[in-house]
């Protein structure tokens, strides 16, 4: 594959890994997580967004559509998904940003150009370029390409994923990913498939060999109530944890509520349950299981220290 599809290219994040990051985004993903808060991550397609408080009614989609998908629908501007062919003359049309395709096919070249221009940042701050999405391992050729022009280029790479993907796959990264950030949703086989539509035999086995190859880990929870947020599960993930020895730390995540708003913006909406956000004693009780085991952890990239 010579062309990645790319939904997002993030700069100066300090959220996805060490120092100042360029994020590149990857869409498609294999798992159905009812949390998901990058819901225009989920499919391997570019997609039609439309953003309807941005739209300042110039009617010119309207106009421009060939398949006169833009309809009033009583005061509403709607799209008909059943006509729409995804053509994107609407969204490169709209001038407002009310209309947008969500995912581009890019190449190496292209996404390093933009990597390359803040080199002297992550120099300065001990950064680089982190993979995520979606989830990166889908195009994982394609992935292993653009690592490695990373590390031609001395830049530092990372990888998000949630670790389920076949042995042989990771296997082809490895020799130019520096740091893999990988998801333990839950330590319970059949609640991990319930809850993402996917096991976690694989995953837990894939967290052993990534140690065994030798590759720094940063393992995370996203800790999503009434899921995942009870100690038992916690407890279990850090006792697993603390056999693993290139774990850097382990680090929970509150559950992200923004992907309820970016699920409707997209054609066909993702129906997301109204989940709350988890409270900061919770969090940080679920922390001080964790550290019972001997490991570090953190809370939403803050390093827990303990109650006492
Ligand atoms: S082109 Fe954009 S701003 Fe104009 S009516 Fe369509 S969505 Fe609204
Ligand atoms: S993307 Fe869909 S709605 Fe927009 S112009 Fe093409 S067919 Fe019409």
């Amino acid at each position: 594959m010579d062309k990645g599809l790319i939904f997002d290219i993030e700069r100066f994040s300090t959220k996805d890994g060490p120092g100042i990051r360029t994020v590149v985004f990857f869409k498609g993903c294999n798992m159905s997580c009812y949390w998901c808060h990058n819901p225009e991550g989920i499919r391997g397609v570019p997609e039609l967004r439309f953003e309807p408080d941005k739209c300042a009614g110039c009617g010119i989609c309207f106009k421009i559509c060939p398949m006169r998908a833009h309809k009033i629908d009583g005061e509403r501007h709607i799209i008909d998904e059943n006509r729409c062919t995804l053509c994107f003359a609407c969204a490169n049309a709209c001038t407002y940003g009310s209309l947008t395709q969500v995912g581009k096919w890019m190449s190496v070249d292209e996404i390093y150009i933009e990597i390359e221009e803040d080199r002297a940042f992550y120099e300065r701050s001990g950064g680089g370029v982190t993979l995520s999405g979606g989830e990166a391992m889908k195009q994982s050729d394609f992935a292993a390409k653009l690592l490695k022009r990373c590390h031609e280029g001395l830049v530092h790479t990372a990888m998000e994923t949630n670790l389920s993907f076949p042995w042989a796959d990771y296997k082809k990264l490895l020799p130019h990913t520096d740091l893999i950030m990988g998801d333990i949703k839950h330590m319970d086989d059949a609640a991990h498939r319930k809850g993402t539509g996917a096991g976690n035999i694989t995953v837990l086995d894939n967290v052993k060999r990534l140690a065994e190859a030798g590759i720094p880990l940063i393992i995370r929870t996203p800790v999503i109530p009434g899921y995942n947020n009870d100690v038992a599960n916690i407890r279990s993930t850090a006792e697993f944890l603390k056999d693993i020895p290139t774990l850097k730390y382990y680090e929970l995540l509150s559950y992200n509520p923004l992907g309820n708003s970016k699920g409707i913006l997209i054609k066909n909406p993702y129906k997301l349950p109204d989940i709350q956000v988890p409270e900061k004693a919770g969090m940080e009780r679920l922390a001080d299981a964790a550290m019972e085991y001997g490991i570090e952890v953190y809370i939403d990239g803050r390093k827990r220290t303990g109650s006492r």
